[in-house]
């Protein structure tokens, strides 16, 4: 576990935090300059007038060094191309698969329901050992219980998608919709700094209220070509086969790294991933995937 520790420190944020600490003790100093045009200055003054507000002063250094560290967060994601746009093509769109018109030899392995104890971190080692970037698509609520692994998430490279707050199946009204998919993608910010408009929906409804919404909202909408059926714990054999029986270049792969045992998942992974290799693959995230499509269609376009 220490080592994980490393993945959500990058370099970056630890040297914005010397040099954040190094200039608390200056901003300190520059508190007492008064400056009315800003009001966080005045009330960073006041508090240096009183013991008990000193206090909240203090809490607010925090609070601007926390809000510092995830800005640092934000432009490193950015950096590493995690922060994404969907081109205006695909927003709304429903996607289970991406037509590739060279036919490259390209899949996409997607992740459900985590972040999930265990089985997470297991999948991102074997992510890792193979030099693989998946998707995953959280739940809301585990990224409030699990913080770090979806951080862990980003900080290994991989892409990020919203899979509701609770995964209800039920019928949801415009604001019960609203607050499934707004809340995790605001946790999903915050945690990590990547704005995703990658949704999924849970168990593939499309008319339970949650994909109109999605749509309304300009996400793209990821299904996908080729099920596992993991969720249904089939031998791990029968798992390989269910992956390999309808993948096809372009294609989408659904698995799941959380929301139940997922071990069988965990032992079928490297073999996926071996199997794919064997037969030419190589491995995109979602985002890349459609931005290989994108510029495909640009391609054509332009031909014409
Ligand atoms: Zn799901």
């Amino acid at each position: 576990m220490e080592n994980n520790k490393s993945f959500l420190w990058p370099q970056g944020i630890l040297i914005s935090l010397l040099a954040l600490s190094a200039s608390l003790s200056v901003g300190s100093m520059m508190l007492l300059k008064p400056n009315t045009s800003d009001a966080q200055s005045r009330q960073n003054i006041s508090t240096n007038t009183n013991p008990i507000t000193a206090k909240s002063g203090t809490r607010q250094r925090i609070e601007g060094l926390k809000a510092t560290m995830l800005t640092t967060w934000q432009r490193e994601a950015q950096v590493k191309g995690l922060s994404y746009a969907v081109s205006p093509r695909f927003q709304g769109a429903i996607i289970e698969s991406a037509k590739l018109s060279q036919g490259q030899k390209v899949i996409a392995l997607t992740f459900d329901d985590g972040p999930w104890p265990q089985t997470t971190a297991q999948i991102l080692n074997i992510l890792k050992e193979n030099n693989i970037k998946g998707t995953f698509f959280v739940v809301g609520q585990n990224v409030k219980r699990y913080p770090d692994l979806v951080k862990q998430v980003i900080a290994e490279g991989h892409a990020i998608g919203n899979h509701t707050w609770h995964h209800w199946y039920h019928y949801m009204n415009p604001q019960a919709a609203a607050y499934e998919i707004d809340n995790t993608t605001n946790l999903i910010y915050q945690t990590t700094g990547v704005k995703t408009n990658l949704f999924r929906p849970p168990g593939g409804m499309m008319h339970n209220g949650v994909v109109a919404y999605a749509r309304n909202s300009k996400y793209a909408i990821i299904m996908w070509s080729s099920d596992s059926v993991d969720y249904s714990v089939p031998t791990v054999p029968k798992l390989i086969n269910n992956v390999f029986r309808l993948a096809r270049p372009g294609g989408i792969v659904l698995m799941h790294d959380g929301g139940g045992n997922r071990a069988r998942t965990v032992q079928a992974l490297p073999e996926i991933i071996a199997g794919f290799r064997n037969q030419g693959y190589s491995f995109v995230t979602i985002p890349e995937l459609l931005e290989m499509q994108d510029k495909d269609h640009k391609l054509i376009a332009n031909k014409k």
